[in-house]
Formats: structure tokens, C-alpha cells, sequence
């Protein structure tokens, strides 16, 4: 059967309906699908090395037959070690896999395989040769001409069950089988440029490169054909985000009026400190956004407790000034009731009616909260993804802020602005990327940074303790809420697992609150936060550590995000190595906001592994989130980084914002080239005219045209 590329998976060689189901779950539905799905590395096979020549510390790929192999039992072990032995005409070759049980049955002698691993010295016998759990092949009688051996193998990611060698022997019958057009969607003149070889040729080679190819350059992704798919993934999202921009500029927006006297006095009574000057600057660009008659699309990046939310709160009182509305989401309950309080009060000279609308709100108290937004009485309204419900309805919407914006989806910022007339938007994030980065990833955004303290913040002392210290950590906590401050400790889980092993020996927050409550600080008030608690629960909580009715907080990560109550100024993270690093950074964040010294208390094994004493290390030596950032892109990779949401989002699959910057930067001059000047729009509509519907699609190039 000859294969197009939109025949479906299931009717391929090799695939069938249940496999077909299995790549489904992945996306992956048909043959295009299919080989887009990338090895995400190579080994080289071409050369086997022979046993004799094998020396340690090195790594080899070798062709040899099962001499035999045992499982070696522990006694307390509960699993074992398999030992193999295999051999080629020069010598034979130990192996050991750990926890191998499940091979027992798996080697027979006589039987052919590849091994490829890391050749070491045996500790317990000297001079003796072997390979610590290496991975190894099967070979079939038939293996010769194989996809397995004798050649560069790609080695995919195994989806569900399906491992990388049948994933190997599916694309590559697949590719055997095609023999049509495959629709190169780079302009000509690109290709080119760059000397790209055709998407054909691409992927082809990607999948299954030539001998010649350096194992170097296809593991770093550098070969020509990485180069061209990787580029043509950021030019079509740097297409749409400069096709976004575009007609985002042409339409028309609100004209805010800003320099009038009365609007200058409004802006100066609402503010409570004077700003920093980095805050004066955010404000000044948002200001000049405001008053042109096109739409504000405005990122304010800042690290936490830089003082965002009175920029924001600046802002909202320009658009109330002019007769609008503003709305303000935030992506916890926790956060909008703080962020509605902090209005009120900010507010409260100025005389705005600030309205709160969170999913916990009832019947009749709703009701009336919905039709003073409707009726335009509630001049600001805070809330979360509340505010997203259709029933709520504005009278004139004309600000939109978003905060910690990467919590939410593009579409749901959509969704909001929707509820106003092309109303200016201000996103806000506390995620530090560098901003070269952050200006090309998010085109279609002017990014204002406050990258300066308010004055008067005392450096946070982070410390690393083990947990046998813990008793000198409740004395100190118990000195400074002696002194009248406020304290957080911060437990990993709400509950101990009954079921994960690997969470079982974690502490939890409601059985430490217990224990801090009864035994440790009896004669204080000890609270409990975490997120299985109703809302009213949840706010009632923080409302007593808010008036100091509560000296300690036990709490989850759910104070994560924003919390501000200054007289905290302790912070004890129990478990601390199970915690990302910008999440611990974030948590510390929470302590350190008012002119009093903050300490942060990281309570963790001494040996916690590699990336987690990284973490900590970062954390006791920096509280600068840039850094620390940086050094969380480095141990995570920016999928993880960006979360995933927002990186399927922006619809990459090999391309890495991080790894491959300069392709990023090449394409946005490519698609702006294309976008910008008037006299490319023929050329541009030629383009997306050729561009098939899915592509479309993926890159939402289809509505803009
Ligand atoms: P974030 O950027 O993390 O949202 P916030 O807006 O919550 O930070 O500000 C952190 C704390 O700093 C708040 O208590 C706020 O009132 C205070 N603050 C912000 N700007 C200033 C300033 N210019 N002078 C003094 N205090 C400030
Ligand atoms: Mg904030």
C-alpha cells in the first residue's frame, strides 16, 4: 500500500488498531504524525568493538551470543542481580543488571544480541572486565541489513509499552513504503538561504541518518536536517506571534486620558509608599500604553516582592479615573482575597469599590456580586478563573490584569478580554527568564521589568540544617515569635501516602500541625493551611495569621503563590530537597517582606543527591531570582521550566528555546521579514495559502491572514 502522509497509523506495517490506539494517547494518528516523533538520541553501531580490545572506563557497542547467565539472589535484597555472560570469537564478557529478576527467563544461550554500555573494572575482582547494566538488543536470524545494528540507530522513546525497537522498525517500513509528495513548508528562498535540505530529506536523515553523519553533531541535534526542523518550528510560531501583533495594533483600543491634573492627583493619593524607581519606570511605559488608542499587550516581570501589585493597582486606577472598569486575575483563592484586600485598603481614600468574585461565593451574596459588576458599581474586580464564567458580565471592561500569568493558558487571557471591547492588558509574572528570551518567545508582548527591592528589605539568611538539628530550629522560632514575629513551616504532603512508597517516610502537614500544636509550641497559636481545605476554611486561616491570631502557620505549598504578611519573617521547609528551586524560591518569598530580618531554614539530608544539593547550595548562596532561574533552566530543561502547558502550547517538539536561542532569534527575523513591510504581503498570503489546514492549526496561523 502506498502511504500518504495523512494515512492513518493503524493501517501501517507493522501497526495495527492496538498499537494504533497506544501512539493515539500520544497524539500521534497518522504518518506525518508519526515522523515528527524524533529519536531523541543515536548510537553509534556501525563499529562493534571485539571483547579483547575492550578497556575500562570507555563505552562500546558489541555484537555477541548468550554463553548463559543466573539470577543472584540477596538476602535481604528483595529483588537480585542478574549476571550474563556473553562472548565473541575474542573473548567473553560478565555483565550485571540490578533488580534483574524479570531477565531470568529472558536470555537463552546461543542467542545473538548488540550490548552498549560502559565498560568498568570489577571491585571485587581485580582485572576482571564487565558492563553494568547495558543496554542490549535482540537479534533476529534476519537482522542483518537491520535497523538494529551496522548503522547509526536513532533511539526513540518508548510510548506506552511500544519500545524503540519496534517504534525503529515501524518508521523506518513506514519511510520504505512512501514514495509521495511531502509538502516542504519553508519559502524557497529560506531553504536556500540556509542551505536547509528539504523537509523530505530532513526527515529522512533525522530518523535514519547516514553512516557518515558525526554521532556528535545528531546527539546535540547540530546536524543540518536538526537545524531546518527546529528552525521551521520557531518560524511558524514567530509567524503567528507577529501576525498576532500585527493585527493586534490595528485595532482600535482605548484611549485612556492620563495626564490630566485630577488623574495625577487620583494616581498619587491611591499610592501608600513612594515607588522604586524601577516601579516608576514600569508605571511610566504602562502609562504611555494606556493613552494610545491602541490595546496594551504588556508583560511586567519582577522576582518576588519587588512590588508588582502596586503597579498594577496604578494602572486600574487610570482606567477607573476614565470611567472603566478593571479586573484583576490571580490564579488562587488565597491570592485574590490578599489582592482584594490590598485594593480596599489602597483604595479606600480614593474611594473605588473593589468586588471580589471567587467559586466559593453563595447563593444570594453572589447574585449581588454579579449585577454590581454588570451595573458598573464595582469599579475593580479581583478574582480567579471565577471570573472566566459566562454569567459574569462587565459594564465596561477596560483593563485586564492577569497575575502569574504562566499559571494560566493563552486562551483563558482570551477568555477575559473577550468580556470587554479590546480592553489594554497587563500580564504579570514573577518567573524571571532572561529577558533576551523572554522578548523573543513572547513577540507579541512588551515586557516591562522592576528590577530593584523596595528599599529598606534586610537580606534573607538561608540556612541548611539536617533534621537532627530540628530542636535548636523550634528554639529559634520560638525566640523570634518571642520578639513578636510570625513563623511558616512548610510540609511536602497534606497526608502520609499509604500507598507510594517513595512518599511514605515524608512528613505530613496534618500530623506535624498535631505534633507542633500539642508538644512543641503548646502555649502558642499554631494554624493549619493546605489545599483540601473549603475556602472558608482556607481564608479564615490566613485571616488570623493576617491579624496575628495565628504566631505559626503549618502549611503545604499552597502560600506558594503571593502570599504578603510582612511580620512573617521565618520560613522552616521540612524535606526541602523534594522541592523544585523556583518553588523554594518562591516559598521564601513569602518572608523578608517587611523591614525586619527574614530567615529561611531548609531542613535536609546531608547527601541528598546531586540536583537536590544543587538546589539547596543555590538557595543558601543567592536570593537573586535571575539566578536562580538560570540555574533551575539548567537541572530541568525548559519544558519543565516553562511548565508544560505553556510549552505544548507554544506547539515545539524538538525545538528548545534554551538550547537553540540562535535559531529562535533567526526565525523572528525571517517571519518579521515577512510580516512587517507592507510590500511582503503577497508573498506572505503565497505562504500560508500553501500551509496545510493542520499546520495551520498547530502554529493558529488559520484566522489571520
Ligand atoms: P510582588 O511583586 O511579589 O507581587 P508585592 O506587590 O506583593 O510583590 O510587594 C511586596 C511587598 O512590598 C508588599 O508588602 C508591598 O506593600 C511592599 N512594597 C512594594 N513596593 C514598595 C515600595 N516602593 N516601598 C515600600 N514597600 C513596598
Ligand atoms: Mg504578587
Amino acid at each position: 500500500m502506498a502511504v500518504a502522509p495523512t494515512t492513518e497509523l493503524m493501517y501501517l506495517k507493522g501497526v495495527g488498531p492496538r498499537r494504533a490506539e497506544i501512539l493515539a494517547k500520544r497524539g500521534l494518528r497518522t504518518f506525518e504524525d508519526l515522523l515528527g516523533y524524533l529519536p531523541f538520541r543515536y548510537e553509534d553501531r556501525i563499529r562493534f568493538a571485539k571483547i579483547r580490545e575492550i578497556a575500562p572506563g570507555q563505552v562500546y557497542t558489541v555484537r555477541a551470543k548468550v554463553l548463559g547467565g543466573s539470577l543472584v539472589r540477596y538476602s535481604r535484597a528483595r529483588g537480585g542481580m542478574y549476571h550474563l555472560l556473553v562472548s565473541d570469537e575474542t573473548g567473553s564478557l560478565p555483565c550485571k543488571f540490578f533488580h534483574g529478576q524479570y531477565l531470568d527467563k529472558k536470555f537463552k544461550a546461543g542467542q545473538g544480541l548488540v550490548l552498549h554500555g560502559k565498560a568498568d573494572l570489577d571491585p571485587a575482582r581485580p582485572g576482571r572486565i564487565e558492563m553494568i547494566n547495558p543496554e542490549y538488543e535482540m537479534l533476529g536470524e534476519d537482522d542483518t541489513d537491520s535497523t538494529e545494528v551496522g548503522r547509526i540507530v536513532p533511539i526513540y522513546e518508548a510510548i506506552g509499552g511500544i519500545g524503540s525497537r519496534t517504534m525503529r522498525r515501524i518508521v523506518y517500513l513506514a519511510l520504505g513504503q512512501f514514495s509521495g509528495e511531502m509538502h516542504d513548508p519553508l519559502p524557497p528562498e529560506i531553504l536556500a538561504r540556509y542551505k536547509f535540505p528539504s523537509r523530505r530529506e530532513a526527515i529522512q536523515f533525522v530518523h535514519f541518518p547516514p553512516a557518515t553523519e558525526s554521532i556528535a553533531a545528531l546527539n546535540s541535534f547540530r546536524s543540518q536536517a536538526h537545524l531546518r526542523l527546529i528552525f521551521e518550528e520557531f518560524f511558524f510560531y514567530q509567524l503567528s506571534v507577529a501576525m498576532r501583533k500585527k493585527t493586534a495594533q490595528q485595532q482600535p483600543g482605548i484611549a485612556f486620558r492620563v495626564r490630566e491634573p485630577a488623574i495625577r492627583e487620583a494616581l498619587k493619593r491611591v499610592l501608600p509608599f513612594k515607588p522604586t524607581d524601577a516601579q516608576k519606570r514600569a508605571l511610566v511605559e504602562i502609562a504611555v500604553d494606556l493613552e494610545r488608542g491602541v490595546p496594551m499587550n504588556r508583560l511586567l516581570q519582577g522576582d518576588v516582592g519587588s512590588g508588582k501589585t502596586i503597579v498594577a493597582l496604578e494602572a486600574a486606577t487610570i482606567a477607573i479615573e476614565n470611567g472603566y472598569q478593571a479586573a484583576l486575575m490571580a490564579p488562587t483563592e488565597i491570592l485574590a482575597v490578599q489582592h482584594s484586600l490590598a485594593a480596599r485598603k489602597i483604595f479606600a481614600r480614593a474611594g473605588y469599590r473593589v468586588e471580589l468574585l471567587i467559586s466559593g461565593l453563595k447563593g444570594s451574596e453572589k447574585k449581588a456580586a454579579l449585577e454590581r459588576v454588570r451595573s458598573g458599581e464595582a469599579q475593580l474586580v479581583v478574582g480567579t478563573h471565577a471570573l472566566l464564567e459566562p454569567h459574569v458580565q462587565f459594564m465596561r471592561l477596560g483593563l485586564v490584569i492577569v497575575d502569574e500569568q504562566h499559571r494560566f493558558g493563552v486562551l483563558q487571557r482570551k477568555e477575559l478580554m473577550d468580556k470587554g471591547t479590546a480592553p489594554d492588558v497587563l500580564v504579570m509574572t514573577a518567573t524571571p527568564i532572561p529577558r533576551t528570551l523572554s522578548l523573543t518567545l513572547y513577540g507579541d508582548l512588551d515586557i516591562s521589568v522592576i528590577d530593584q527591592m523596595p528599599p529598606g528589605r534586610v537580606p534573607i539568611e538561608t540556612r541548611w540544617s539536617a533534621e537532627t538539628n530540628l530542636p535548636g530550629v523550634w528554639d529559634f522560632l520560638r525566640r523570634e515569635i518571642e520578639a513578636g514575629r510570625q513563623a511558616y513551616v512548610v510540609y511536602p504532603v497534606i497526608e502520609q501516602s499509604k500507598t507510594a512508597e517513595s512518599e511514605r517516610s515524608l512528613k505530613a502537614a496534618i500530623v506535624e500541625f498535631e505534633k507542633l500544636r500539642s508538644t512543641i509550641f503548646p502555649n502558642r497559636h499554631v494554624g493549619l493551611l493546605h489545599g483540601r481545605m473549603k475556602s472558608e476554611e482556607k481564608e479564615s486561616v490566613m485571616d488570623q495569621f493576617r491579624r496575628h491570631e495565628i504566631d505559626i502557620l503549618v502549611a503545604t505549598t499552597v502560600i506558594e503563590v503571593g502570599v504578603d504578611v510582612p511580620n512573617a519573617t521565618v520560613m522552616v521547609i521540612e524535606h526541602a530537597n523534594r522541592f523544585g528551586l523556583s518553588q523554594l524560591h518562591q516559598l521564601r518569598g513569602r518572608i523578608g517582606r517587611g523591614g525586619e530580618k527574614g530567615t529561611c531554614i531548609l531542613i535536609a539530608p546531608k547527601n541528598p543527591g546531586d540536583d537536590a544539593r544543587v538546589r539547596l547550595e543555590t538557595m543558601v548562596r543567592t536570593t537573586n531570582g535571575f539566578e536562580i532561574a538560570e540555574t533551575d533552566l539548567k537541572l530541568r530543561g525548559p519544558g519543565e521550566f516553562f511548565g508544560t502547558r505553556q510549552h505544548g502550547e507554544l506547539g515545539f517538539h524538538i525545538a528548545n528555546p534554551i538550547r537553540d536561542f540562535e535559531l529562535l532569534e533567526l526565525a523572528r527575523r525571517e517571519a518579521l521579514a515577512l510580516v512587517e513591510p507592507p510590500e511582503a504581503e503577497p508573498a506572505r498570503r503565497r505562504l500560508l495559502a500553501r500551509l496545510p489546514v493542520e499546520w495551520q492549526r498547530r502554529y493558529q496561523l488559520a484566522s489571520v491572514g
